[in-house]
C-alpha cells in the first residue's frame, strides 16, 4: 500500500495540471503516504483522493469532487475544524493513522499560499486526548525488539508519561512465548516495530488481535540509535543509572519507540522524563488465561468492567487513582516489606473513619493531574485545564494537613518532602480568571490586574462599548427617531438603523451604508471612531491573551516533573484509602502474608459474586491447603453448587493479600504465592482458531512445565473437552504430576465431575477430597454451597437441566440413560449402552428414584451372559470342592467365548 501510495504522489505527469494548493498538500502526502491527510482549509479539514473516498465511508461524510469537468476530478469531503477531535477519534478507532495538517502562519500575514504542515499524526497507540481515553486504564502503546540475540520490549502510556522497558532474560529462540505475555500483560493498542522483525510465526499474529502492528525503518529499532535517543531525552551521559546496563534488546526497543513518540506527535515530550526497568519478577505471575479466567478486569460473560474484581473493589476518587489500582491489582508483590507497608497504612485508615473521609474528600478535588500535565507539556491544555490543575494543588495542603499525624511508614514516606508546588499553584491563581471559557477565542481566561497591558486594553473596549451602548438612546433624543438602533454585524461593524418612515429626520451628518427592507443602515464619524477603539482592542487583547496564557503553560510545563510527583502521591493515597474504605464497608481483615508453603482462609468470599447476590446470604468457606495440610484438594459437587466460586475465591484472596489489600474472609494465613494458574476446562476460545480442547491442553502442558512449590493452580474442570475415557486419564495423570514436583507439590484445587479422582485422596498422601454439600428434599436438592470434606456423591447435573427448564420428557430420558451408564452397562467396546430403557411406558420414574439402590439388578442383555451370572448368583460356595469349583470355571469360559464368537 505504501508503494502503490508514493507511486500515486510522485507521478510527474500528474503534477503539472494542479493548482498550487493540491501541490503543496501532495507534498505532504508523499511524507505520509500511510496516513490519512486532515488539510485545514480555512475553517475545514478536508481529505482528497482515496484518503476521501476511504473516510467517508468510515466517518459517513459526504463525498463530493473538485475540478468536475476536467480531467482532474479530485475526490473530496471534509468537516468543520471544531469537530477535528472526534472525527479523528473514529478514524483511529478504525485502525487508521491520521495526519493533522494545519496551517502554520496567520493566512492574513501569508503572502501567497499558507504555509501548512502536518503538525500531529494520530494512531491507535498515540492517543491522548482525555475525552477518548479510558479514564481508569493507560493507554499503552508497545514496541518489540530484538538484540545481541535477547528479546526486549518497551511500553509509553504518552497520555502520562509513563515508560518501562523489558528485557527477556531467555535467549531469543525460546523467548518468544514470554515476550507474547510480556506484550499482553499490558494490553497495548499499538505495537510498533522493525520492518525486519521476524514474528510471524511466533506471537506476531495473535497479537494483531487486539493490537495494530506498526512496522518502521529498521535502524530505529537499532541499539546505538536508541542509546542515542534515550541520552538526549534524559539528558544525560549513561543510561546505567537506569538499571539498563547489559540489557541492548530493553534499549533497542525504547529507544525505537521513544523516537516514534517523537515523529507522531511532533511536540515536546518533555513529560517523559524516565525509563524504568521493568521487571516482572518482582510480581507475583498472572499469565492472561488466569487475569481472563478470574475476571480481574472484565467480566466473562458481558466483556464489561462490571462483574470483575476491579470494579467489585475499586473505591478510587481520581482517575490516576483508579489506574494506580489496577496496575497493583494485575501485578501483586511478593515482598512480604512492600506488602506489610500497604497493609499497615490500610489498617491504619481504616481504624480512623474520620481521618479516611476527610483524605477521599480532598482527593475528591483533584483532577488527572498526569493527563493534564501530558497536555500542558503538548501545548493542547485550554485555560479549563490549567484551572483544573490548580484546582488539584489547592487540595494539597489540607490533604497533608489531614495525615499529619500518621504513623504508616508508607504515607509518611509518601507526604514526608512532597513539594506541594504551591508557586505553580499561586502563579496559576493570579493568572487565570476564576471561571475561565474553555477556548480562548472567548476571551477572559486571564484575571484583571494579571498584566497592566491587558487592564488597559480591556478598559478602552469597555469604555467604547458603553460609549456605543450610550449612543442609541443619545442619538433617539437628539433625532427624536424613537425607533432608532445601533446595531452590529460582521461586514458593517457598528451602524445605525433608521425605519423608512422615519427618513426624513435623518441629521445630515449620517452616512447612508446599505438599504434594507424596511429602512436604512448609517454609520457617523463618531460611531466609527469609537468602533475603531473597541475592535483595535478587542484584537490586541485576543492576541495578548494568547501570548500571556502560551506562556503560562509553558511556565507550568517547566515544572511537569515536580508536577508529576504529586500526581504520584496522590494516586496512592487514593488507592490506600479506597482499599481501607472497601475494607470497612465490606469487611474485609487484613491477612497474614507469610514466607510459608500454607494456604489457610477461615470465612472466605468471593467479593465479586457476594457484591452481586444483593441482600442474599453468602456462605462463606474455609480453605486449608498446604503446610500442615494436603496441597492438593479434588473438589467434586453439583452442578451450579459453586465449585468454580470456590476455586476463584480462592485465588482472588490470594491475590487480594498480595496486593496488600484486606481480604473478604474472616481470617487469612497467606504464604507467598509467585504465579497463579486459573484454567477452565473447555473454555471457547474459537476467536483464536483453535480448537477448544487444543486450548486447554495447550493451558495445561504450560502449568506443568511452570508450577512451583510456590504457585497456586486452580484447574476448573480440565479434561472436559474430550471423551470420558480420555478426560479422566489426562486429569487422572495432571494430578499424579502436580503431585510429584520434586521441589514441593503446588497449592491446587481441582474442581471436577469426575467423580473416578476422589480415588486418589486414597493412593496420594498429598490429595485430599472436597466436596459441595447439598440437601435433597424429596425430589428437590438444595445448594449449600458449603465445602465440605470428602467427596461427592453424585453430580445432580439432569437436576440442573430441570431447573433450566429442559422439557420433562427429556429429564426423565436422560435420568433412565444415566442409570444405565451408572450400572456399569458397557459393551465390548468399551463404550456404554446409552440406549437401554429401563421401565414400561406408563413408568414415571422419580428424577432422583433412579439411584435407589433398592432399584432391581440389571438385566443382562444376552441369553447366555444372563444364564452365567444366575449361576454364579445361585452358586454355594461353602459346598463346592476345589475341583468343582475349576471345572465349572473352565464350563463357564467355554460358554462366554461362544457369545464372543457370536
Ligand atoms: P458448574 O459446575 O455448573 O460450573 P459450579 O459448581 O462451578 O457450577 P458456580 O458457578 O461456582 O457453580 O456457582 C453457581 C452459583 O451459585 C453462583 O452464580 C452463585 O450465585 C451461587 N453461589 C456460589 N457460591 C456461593 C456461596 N458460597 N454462597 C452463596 N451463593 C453461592
Amino acid at each position: 500500500e505504501r508503494q502503490a501510495c508514493r507511486l500515486l504522489y510522485s507521478a510527474p505527469t500528474m503534477g503539472a495540471a494542479l493548482t498550487p494548493m493540491l501541490r503543496q498538500y501532495k507534498a505532504l502526502k508523499r511524507d505520509n503516504p500511510d496516513a490519512i491527510l486532515l488539510f485545514r482549509m480555512g475553517d475545514f479539514y478536508e481529505m482528497f483522493y482515496e484518503d476521501a473516498q476511504r473516510a467517508s465511508g468510515l466517518l459517513e461524510l459526504t463525498l463530493t469532487a473538485r475540478g468536475k469537468g476536467t480531467d482532474n476530478v479530485v475526490p473530496m469531503c471534509g468537516f468543520p475544524y471544531h469537530q477535528l477531535e472526534p472525527y479523528t477519534a473514529r478514524l483511529v478507532r478504525a485502525e487508521q493513522r491520521v495526519a493533522i495538517c494545519d496551517q502554520v502562519e496567520d493566512p492574513k500575514q501569508a503572502t501567497g499560499l499558507v504555509r501548512r504542515e502536518v503538525v500531529r499524526v494520530v494512531t491507535p497507540g498515540t492517543v491522548t486526548d482525555p475525552d477518548q481515553l479510558d479514564a481508569t486504564a493507560n493507554a499503552w502503546i508497545a514496541s518489540v525488539a530484538e538484540s545481541a540475540g535477547r528479546l526486549g520490549a518497551a511500553f509509553l502510556d504518552l497520555s502520562t508519561g509513563e515508560f518501562l522497558a523489558w528485557d527477556c532474560h531467555e535467549p531469543t529462540e525460546t523467548g518468544w512465548n514470554l515476550l507474547t505475555e510480556r506484550v499482553r500483560a499490558f494490553a497495548p493498542r499499538e505495537i510498533v516495530h522493525a520492518a525486519g522483525f521476524a514474528w510471524n510465526d511466533r506471537g506476531g499474529p495473535s497479537l494483531r488481535e487486539t493490537a495494530m502492528l506498526t512496522p518502521v525503518d529498521d535502524y530505529m529499532f537499532n541499539r546505538d540509535h536508541g542509546h542515542d535517543q534515550l541520552k538526549r531525552q534524559f539528558n544525560v551521559d549513561s543510561l546505567d543509572g537506569y538499571g539498563f546496563r547489559g540489557r541492548p534488546a530493553a534499549i533497542a526497543a525504547a529507544g525505537g519507540l521513544l523516537q516514534y513518540a517523537q515523529d507522531t506527535q511532533k511536540c515536546s515530550l518533555a513529560h517523559i522524563h524516565e525509563l524504568l526497568l521493568h521487571d516482572p519478577s518482582d510480581a507475583l505471575m498472572l499469565d492472561e488465561t488466569t487475569r481472563r479466567n478470574l475476571e480481574l478486569e472484565r467480566s466473562i460473560r458481558t466483556g464489561d468492567r462490571r462483574g470483575s474484581l476491579l470494579h467489585a473493589i475499586d473505591r478510587t476518587v481520581t482517575p490516576a487513582g483508579a489506574r494506580l489500582l489496577r496496575r497493583f491489582l494485575l501485578a501483586p508483590l511478593l515482598n512480604l516489606d512492600r506488602i506489610g507497608a500497604r497493609q499497615d497504612a490500610i489498617a491504619e485508615m481504616v481504624a480512623a473513619p474520620v481521618l479516611r473521609e476527610d483524605v477521599r474528600e480532598c482527593l475528591k478535588g483533584v483532577f488527572d493531574i498526569e493527563r493534564l500535565l501530558t497536555k500542558t507539556v503538548s501545548g493542547s491544555a485550554n485555560p479549563r485545564d490549567l484551572v483544573a490543575l490548580r484546582h488539584s494543588l489547592g487540595r494539597l495542603p489540607e490533604l497533608v494537613e489531614t495525615l499529619a499525624s500518621s504513623r504508616a511508614e508508607l504515607i509518611r514516606d509518601t507526604l514526608d518532602g512532597l513539594d506541594l508546588c504551591d508557586d505553580v499553584r499561586q502563579r496559576l491563581a493570579t493568572a487565570l480568571a476564576d471561571d475561565p471559557p474553555v477556548t480562548l477565542r472567548e476571551g477572559g481566561a486571564i484575571r484583571d490586574g494579571f498584566n497592566a497591558e491587558l487592564d488597559e486594553l480591556r478598559s478602552i473596549r469597555t469604555d467604547g462599548r458603553s460609549f456605543i451602548s450610550a449612543l442609541e438612546s443619545t442619538e433617539r433624543e437628539r433625532t427624536k427617531i424613537a425607533s432608532l438602533k445601533v446595531r452590529f454585524n460582521k461586514v458593517f461593524g457598528y451602524y445605525i438603523e433608521v425605519s423608512k418612515t422615519n427618513l426624513h429626520l435623518v441629521p445630515e451628518h449620517y452616512h447612508r451604508k446599505q438599504t434594507i427592507a424596511n429602512g436604512e443602515r448609517f454609520i457617523t464619524p463618531e460611531l466609527k471612531e469609537h468602533e475603531a477603539k473597541v475592535l483595535n482592542a478587542q484584537e490586541r487583547i485576543e492576541s495578548l491573551e494568547l501570548t500571556l496564557f502560551a506562556a503560562l503553560r509553558e511556565e507550568t510545563a517547566a515544572q511537569a516533573q515536580r508536577l508529576r510527583a504529586v500526581a504520584r502521591a496522590t494516586a496512592l493515597l487514593d488507592v490506600l484509602a479506597g482499599l481501607a474504605d472497601i475494607a470497612v464497608s465490606e469487611d474485609y481483615q487484613r491477612p497474614r502474608v507469610r514466607d510459608t508453603n500454607a494456604l489457610v482462609i477461615r470465612g472466605g468470599r468471593h467479593p465479586v459474586v457476594e457484591q452481586s447476590l444483593a441482600g442474599q446470604h453468602f456462605v462463606p468457606n474455609d480453605t486449608l491447603l498446604g503446610g500442615d495440610h494436603r496441597s492438593i484438594g479434588i473438589l467434586t459437587g453439583p452442578n451450579m453448587g459453586g465449585k468454580s466460586t470456590y476455586l476463584r475465591q480462592v485465588a482472588v484472596i490470594t491475590l487480594l493479600a498480595q496486593t496488600g489489600s484486606f481480604v473478604p474472609a474472616e481470617e487469612a494465613d497467606i504464604g507467598i504465592v509467585d504465579r497463579i494458574f486459573c484454567r477452565v476446562g473447555a473454555s471457547d476460545s474459537l476467536s483464536e482458531g483453535q480448537s477448544t480442547f487444543m486450548v486447554e491442553m495447550t493451558e495445561t502442558a504450560n502449568i506443568l512445565h511452570h508450577a512451583t512449590r510456590r504457585s497456586l493452580v486452580l484447574l476448573d474442570e480440565i479434561g472436559r473437552g474430550t471423551s470420558t475415557f480420555d478426560g479422566l486419564s489426562i486429569a487422572w495423570a495432571v494430578v499424579e504430576h502436580l503431585h510429584a514436583v520434586e521441589a514441593g507439590v503446588p497449592r491446587t484445587l481441582f474442581a471436577t465431575h469426575y467423580h473416578e479422582l476422589t480415588e486418589l485422596a486414597v493412593e496420594l498422601d498429598s490429595v485430599m477430597n472436597l466436596h459441595m454439600a447439598v440437601r435433597e428434599r424429596g425430589n428437590d436438592v438444595v445448594f449449600l454451597h458449603r465445602v465440605d470434606a470428602g467427596p461427592s456423591d453424585r453430580s445432580y447435573g439432569i437436576h440442573v437441566a430441570r431447573l433450566a427448564g429442559v422439557p420433562p420428557g427429556v429429564v426423565r430420558r436422560a435420568a433412565e440413560i444415566l442409570a444405565n451408564l451408572e450400572r456399569g452397562e458397557y459393551g465390548r467396546d468399551g463404550l456404554p449402552r446409552r440406549a437401554h430403557a429401563n421401565k414400561g411406558a406408563g413408568a414415571q420414574p422419580t428424577l432422583f428414584g433412579m439411584f435407589d439402590p433398592e432399584e432391581p439388578k440389571p438385566r443382562a442383555q444376552d441369553p447366555v451372559i444372563a444364564e452365567v451370572l444366575s449361576e454364579i448368583r445361585e452358586a454355594d460356595t461353602d459346598e463346592v470342592t476345589p475341583l468343582q469349583a475349576l471345572n465349572r470355571l473352565v464350563a463357564w469360559k467355554r460358554q462366554l467365548r461362544g457369545t464372543e464368537d457370536r
